[in-house]
Formats: structure tokens, C-alpha cells, sequence
């Protein structure tokens, strides 16, 4: 690749957003997580693929999903399961359910009100399972279709929504792990691999600024290996392989228990995956298992120098830095599309938040209207010089002003809520809110971006500052 002197910073879509502040620099050590992070797949290719093979499996079992189609736009990352129900839900910040589906049929405002008035979601209870990652997609489609199937009496046994997806979730299991899945990938990886050209120069740049790098995966090692080799080394000059671009390798990790237990170590001595027990990992070696504690040990890094870059939201993120104080970045490709609908949007957002704040002023009006008729009418407190008649009429004409004004509002609303997904909307939003996955990256990820080859432009250099954050206050008064 030339080298590029592009000095001003990369668009939006391809920057990296801030949390917590984070100085690269006194970052010494950068861990990648593989799957949706270095390697990106076409998601609807491989989640079509994993959601086959769970219908084949649930098929042996006797249930109803022959004819069953994996639908990609009907669920997305940052949704919440309610097992309890049979739903499929989105929460914002706090946790009120914003939309929810029941199986596979969206509820009405009145259902979703009755079902959840009282009800927030809360991650801490088994009731509720939030889609961490885009593996999760399949699980999830297949889970509302199969509520539909089970409503409908067509799925046999005593069976409820929480077991329907117990099984859902242990075949699903099993088709990751067992090796047919993943052989189909590995002998066909152009269907499903996204590649990235940027992603090795940006690894060296890493660790030629001294930093270690560092793949941990829970991957196993053929599949690491081939996957890889594949989406690397044809962008690496000469012998060099993507071997070369770490300074230790880990497969077969088990996050997120990787982060909490200390798990035996055995190190891969030969490219067949030939293993041998030792006793923690060091630098140039290639190991199945261990744990973090012990990488920490063999590099002599404290938690806050050990950067962890992956795209799962509770493995990568949350317990690694809760647990251990790693740094944490998030990876979240869907961040591209949804920069691209915010700012399709642009034009039509300014319109409607000034329609919003004609709104507010009006309605201020028309309260303070009806106060000064209250007052003149029950004859209390300073009165209004206006009879009540020219407050009713001035009333009237401020009601319909607001009909009016509420009939431009909605279609522009609505079209604002079915930016990016017809279904669900934007991903990190529910209406003006934050949506719960949102809420969740702000508090777990110090930072977040959409590939991990974004670092390319900004370099090992980086000091990424969090914003000043705004506050309802912000604005100033309200007039
Ligand atoms: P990583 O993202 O590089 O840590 O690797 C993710 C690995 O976990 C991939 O090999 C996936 O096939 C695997 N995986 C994803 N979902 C499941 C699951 O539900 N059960 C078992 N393995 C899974
Ligand atoms: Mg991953």
C-alpha cells in the first residue's frame, strides 16, 4: 500500500468513538478477539448457515421448522429476549420496553403497556437474554418463529417460552462446536468472509510502535489457523504470514471464563494443533486455554496497559473490564449503516426537532392560557384581562395549530423510527433516548468503533478523549 498523507481526520463512519478516555500510547498490549472483529463475515450468509443447521437439529428433534426461513431483518444485535413472554423486546437506557414482538408478531401500543407498565428490564435476571453478538441473530429469529409455531399447538410436549429456547440455545451450542459448521466455512470462505485490506498494515503498525499483540480467541485452532491465513496473509509482503503479527496467539480461549478462572494451558506445537500442558503462556508461543491473569503475568502488564478489542458485548468487554481492568474497545460494524441512515437523515431531523420546539411553545402557550381562565373562572390569584370567551377562542386556535402541526410531525417521526431497520430502528437509539445496548457500550466499552482497520488512520498515536457529554440542561433554559 502507498503511503497515504491523509492528515485530516477519517469520516465519521470510520472514526473511533469515546467512553472513557484513552491514550494509546500507554497502551502495551493489544488483544484481539477474532471472530467478528479481526475476521468479518457476511452475517447473513453465516447466520443463514448456523440457522440451518439449528433447524436440522431441531427438525431431529420433531419440531415444525422444516419449512422455517432464517429472516435477517427480523431481529438485530442489542435486543432483548423475554423468555417469560415469548417476546422479543427493545429497551432503552433505563429498561422500559420501547417495541416489542410477540413471537414474530410486533405488539400493539396497548399490549406492550399492559405486558410491561411495570416491567423493566433487568440483564441480571435469566429471564431476559440480551443479543451480545451477531452469532446471536440465528437464535433469535429462530426463537420468534418457533413461539409462533408453539402458540399455534404445533410444537409437541409440555413445553414454555423459557424452555423453547433452552433447546433452541443447546443446539445452537452444539452446531458451533461440533465441526461440521465450521468445515463448510473453512472450504468456502469467500461466501462468507468480508475482507480487509487495511486491517494487517494497521496490526504492524501496532506493534512496531512496541505495543504486543496479542489474538485471543475462543475459536479452536484449525479453524483460527485456516480462517486467518485466509483473510491475511495475501496482504502481507513476502513470506511473512499472520502468524508474524503476533507476539502470542490463543485459541480455544472460553471467554468470558478466560477472564475469571485460571484455566490450564497447553501450548500448540505443531500447525496440526499437537498440544502440550505448560504452565502459563509466553511471548512468540501459541496456546489453547490459560487465562488472563497469566497473560498478565507473562508480560509483566498491569490491567490499564492491556488494551482487549472484540465485538462481544458481555465475553469481550464487560468482563474484561470489570473484572480485570483491561481497556476495553468494542467492535461494532453495524455503526457504519447506522452513521449512514443518521446522516441521510439530517435534513429531515433539523425539520422535525424545530417542529418539536414549535410544539413546546405552543403548548406552553395554550397551558398558560388555560391557567389564566382557571384563575379568572375560580377567581383567585392575578387575573387575566381577557374574558374567558377570547381565552376559549384564542384556546381553540392554538388547538388547532397543534392538530396541524402534529400531522407534520408524525409522518417525519415515524420515518425517524424506522431509520436503518424497518422493524426496530436505529440500533443505539429507541426515539430520542438511548436504546438499552446503547446504555450498555457507554458503560462497559472505554471505546467503540466499526473495524478494527479504523486504527489505520488514526495510528498507534492516538489520544482519544471522551466528549464533554451533554445534559438535559445543555441547551440552556427553555423559553
Ligand atoms: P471469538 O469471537 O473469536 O472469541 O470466537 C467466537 C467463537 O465462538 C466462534 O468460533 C464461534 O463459532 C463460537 N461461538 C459463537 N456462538 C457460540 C455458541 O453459542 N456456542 C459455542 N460456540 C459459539
Ligand atoms: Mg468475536
Amino acid at each position: 500500500m502507498v503511503y497515504d498523507e491523509a492528515l485530516d481526520l477519517p469520516p465519521a463512519r470510520r472514526r473511533i468513538f469515546c467512553n472513557r478516555t484513552l491514550n494509546l500510547r500507554s497502551i502495551r498490549a493489544v488483544g484481539f478477539d477474532m471472530d467478528y472483529t479481526l475476521i468479518h463475515y457476511r452475517v447473513e450468509e453465516w447466520e443463514n448457515h448456523a440457522y440451518r443447521h439449528l433447524r436440522g437439529r431441531l427438525a431431529s428433534l420433531g419440531w415444525p421448522v422444516d419449512d422455517l426461513e432464517f429472516d435477517p431483518g427480523s431481529v438485530r444485535l442489542g435486543l432483548i429476549l423475554d423468555l417469560e413472554h415469548g417476546n422479543i423486546v427493545k429497551a432503552n437506557r433505563f429498561g422500559y420496553v420501547k417495541r416489542a414482538c410477540h413471537g414474530t408478531r410486533p405488539l400493539s401500543y396497548d399490549e406492550q403497556r399492559r405486558l410491561y407498565g411495570r416491567d423493566l428490564v433487568d440483564l441480571g435476571e435469566s429471564r431476559w437474554v440480551f443479543l451480545n453478538t451477531l452469532f446471536s441473530l440465528s437464535e433469535a429469529c429462530m426463537y420468534g418463529q418457533v413461539v409462533d409455531r408453539l402458540d399455534e399447538g404445533l410444537v409437541k410436549g409440555p413445553m414454555g417460552y423459557a424452555d423453547l429456547y433452552r433447546q433452541i440455545r443447546a443446539c445452537l451450542d452444539e452446531a458451533h462446536i461440533e465441526g461440521q459448521l465450521k468445515a463448510e466455512i473453512i472450504a468456502d470462505p469467500d461466501r462468507f468472509v468480508v475482507l480487509d485490506e487495511e486491517l494487517p498494515l494497521a496490526l504492524r503498525d501496532l506493534r512496531e510502535a512496541g505495543k504486543k499483540v496479542l489474538l485471543i480467541t475462543n475459536s479452536e485452532w484449525p479453524y483460527t489457523r485456516d480462517m486467518m491465513s485466509y483473510a491475511f496473509d495475501r496482504f502481507l509482503p513476502g513470506d511473512m504470514t499472520w502468524r508474524d503479527l503476533f507476539d502470542m496467539v490463543i485459541v480455544s480461549a472460553r471467554k468470558p471464563s478466560f477472564f475469571e478462572h485460571k484455566n490450564p494451558c497447553f501450548e500448540v506445537i505443531d500447525d496440526e494443533g499437537r498440544l502440550l500442558p505448560v504452565l502459563r503462556p509466553e511471548a512468540g508461543g501459541t496456546y489453547l486455554g490459560s487465562h488472563a491473569a497469566a497473560v498478565e503475568a507473562s508480560l509483566g502488564l498491569s490491567g490499564e496497559e492491556i488494551l482487549y478489542v472484540g465485538d462481544h458485548i458481555f465475553s469481550d468487554v464487560r468482563v474484561s473490564g470489570s473484572l480485570l481492568r483491561w481497556r476495553t474497545a468494542l467492535v461494532l460494524r453495524e455503526l457504519e449503516a447506522e452513521i449512514d441512515a443518521i446522516e441521510s437523515f439530517e435534513a429531515e431531523q433539523r425539520e422535525l426537532s424545530a417542529m418539536m420546539e414549535e410544539k413546546e411553545r405552543l403548548e406552553h402557550q395554550f397551558s398558560r392560557l388555560r391557567l389564566g381562565k382557571q384563575r379568572l373562572e375560580k377567581g383567585y390569584g392575578p387575573q387575566p384581562e381577557a374574558s374567558v370567551d377570547s381565552i376559549e377562542k384564542r384556546m381553540r386556535a392554538l388547538r388547532e395549530q397543534l392538530v396541524a402541526l402534529d400531522n407534520r410531525i408524525s409522518p417525519l417521526a415515524a420515518r425517524a423510527s424506522r431509520l436503518a431497520n424497518d422493524d426496530w430502528g436505529l440500533l443505539l437509539r429507541t426515539g430520542n433516548d438511548k436504546s438499552h445496548l446503547a446504555r450498555q457500550i457507554e458503560r462497559y466499552a472505554d471505546v467503540y468503533t466499526s473495524r478494527v482497520s479504523n486504527l489505520l488512520a488514526l495510528t498507534p498515536f492516538v489520544y482519544l478523549r471522551s466528549p464533554r457529554g451533554s445534559l438535559p440542561h445543555d441547551a440552556g433554559p427553555t423559553p
